[in-house]
C-alpha cells in the first residue's frame, strides 16, 4: 500500500487560475493515492474552481482561508502570499490525516510525477532542488559523498533553511508530534519560519531526494500577468473567472 499524500494548493481568483489549476489538475491525476487540498484565497468559493474539481474526478477538499486585511491593504510590500491558504491546509492535515506525507504544491509551478513517487516515503522531512529559483535558476541542497553539507540559494537571508516551497515534504505524523508548527506571515521567511517551527529538526537530519539532488524535479514556473483591458463580449464565454 502506498503511503497517502497530500498536496496542499494555494490558489486566488485571476486570470490565469483555471489555466493553472487546469493544468497542474492534469499532473496530479496521474499520482495515486493522493488527496489534494485547494484552498482558495478568497471570502466565498469560486464556483468555476468547484466545477473543475469536479471535472477532474480526483480525491479533493476545496476550502477557502482569506489573506488577513491587515496583509492585504499594503498595496506596495511584498504580501504573504498563500500563507493563510496553507496553514489552512495544515489544520485540515491535522484533523484528517493520521499517516502519509504533505506537500505545498503552488497553482503555478510545474511538477515531475517521478518528485511525488519519491517524497511519499518521507519519514521527518525530504528535501529536493527546485529550479527557476533566482539568478542562480536553482535552490538546492548540496551534498558531498551522500551528505548533507548547506544549501544553494540565491537569497540565503539569514535563513537557517533558505529553500523554496516547493523544495521539501514532511511526514504527517512528524507535523502531529509537533503542535505548534506553523507557517508565519513573514514575506520571504514563509519557508523557514515553517520549518524551523518544525523543532527539534535540524538542517542534517534532512532526507535528500532526487538522486542526492543532482535531479530537477520541479520548477518554480510563473505565469505572465495578463490582465484583459480591452472590453470584449465576454458572453459567450461561460468558463471564465474574470469578467
Ligand atoms: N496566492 C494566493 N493569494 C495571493 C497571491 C498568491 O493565494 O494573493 C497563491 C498562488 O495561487 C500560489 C501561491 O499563493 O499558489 C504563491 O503565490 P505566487 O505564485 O504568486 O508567488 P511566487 O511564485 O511569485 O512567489
Ligand atoms: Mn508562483
Amino acid at each position: 500500500d502506498l503511503p497517502p499524500l497530500y498536496v496542499i494548493t494555494p490558489t486566488y481568483r485571476r486570470s490565469e487560475q483555471l489555466a493553472e489549476l487546469t493544468r497542474l489538475s492534469h499532473t496530479l491525476m496521474h499520482v495515486p493515492n493522493m488527496h489534494w487540498l485547494v484552498i482558495e484565497d478568497a471570502m466565498v468559493k469560486t464556483p468555476l474552481v468547484e466545477e473543475l474539481l469536479q471535472k477532474t474526478g480526483l480525491p479533493y477538499d476545496h476550502l477557502i482561508a482569506p489573506m488577513p486585511e491587515q496583509y492585504k491593504k499594503k498595496k506596495k510590500d511584498p504580501k504573504p502570499r498563500g500563507v493563510s491558504n496553507r496553514n489552512k491546509g495544515l489544520e485540515w492535515i491535522r484533523k484528517n490525516a493520521r499517516t502519509g506525507v504533505f506537500y505545498f504544491a503552488d497553482d503555478d509551478n510545474t511538477y515531475d510525477l517521478d518528485i511525488f513517487e519519491e517524497m511519499r516515503y518521507t519519514k521527518r522531512v525530504s528535501m529536493f532542488p527546485v529550479g527557476l529559483i533566482t539568478k542562480l535558476g536553482v535552490s538546492s541542497p548540496v551534498v558531498k559523498n551522500g551528505e548533507f553539507v548547506g544549501f544553494y540559494d540565491g537569497w540565503i537571508a539569514g535563513r537557517k533553511f533558505p529553500v523554496d516551497m516547493a523544495g521539501f515534504a514532511v511526514s504527517v505524523k512528524f507535523l502531529l508530534e509537533r503542535p505548534k508548527a506553523i507557517m508565519p506571515f513573514k514575506p520571504g521567511f514563509e519557508e523557514d519560519g515553517f520549518l524551523r517551527s518544525l523543532q527539534p529538526f535540524e538542517p542534517k537530519e534532512i532526507e535528500l531526494l532526487a538522486a542526492n539532488c543532482t535531479k530537477i524535479l520541479v520548477w518554480h514556473t510563473q505565469s505572465k500577468k495578463n490582465e484583459p483591458s480591452l472590453p470584449v463580449d465576454i458572453s459567450k464565454f461561460n468558463n471564465t473567472n474574470i469578467l
